[in-house]
């Protein structure tokens, strides 16, 4: 049996829900114990444009990052400003987090 390395596609094996995983790197978020820091990172303002597997924590305007593309519903927390979010339709096409009280 052999490994195809490159199979990240859709409807990949191993991820039987379809979604896109990524890789995740410490790209030097300091505010949080060092092995939760490449689940997260600054935002580069207005012109930061996230990927499918980012959301920008809207209490304290950090990028929450997952290992899988987020989709409506999934939960995330931020623990640097320790916000709990679901994410939710924009209305708009795309996916924002939205705070859970
Ligand atoms: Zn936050």
């Amino acid at each position: 049996m052999t490994q195809d390395p490159g199979a990240d596609s859709a409807g990949a094996s191993g991820s039987s829900d379809g979604r896109r995983r990524y890789e995740l790197e410490d790209v030097g978020f300091r505010e949080v114990p060092k092995r939760w820091r490449k689940f997260y990172r600054h935002w580069g303002g207005p012109t930061d444009e996230l990927a499918p597997n980012e959301m920008l924590c809207p209490v304290c305007k950090v990028i929450v990052r997952s290992v899988r593309e987020f989709r409506e519903g999934d939960r995330l927390y931020c623990m640097p400003c320790m916000t709990r979010m679901v994410v939710v339709s924009d209305g708009n096409g795309g996916l924002i987090a939205q705070v859970v009280f």
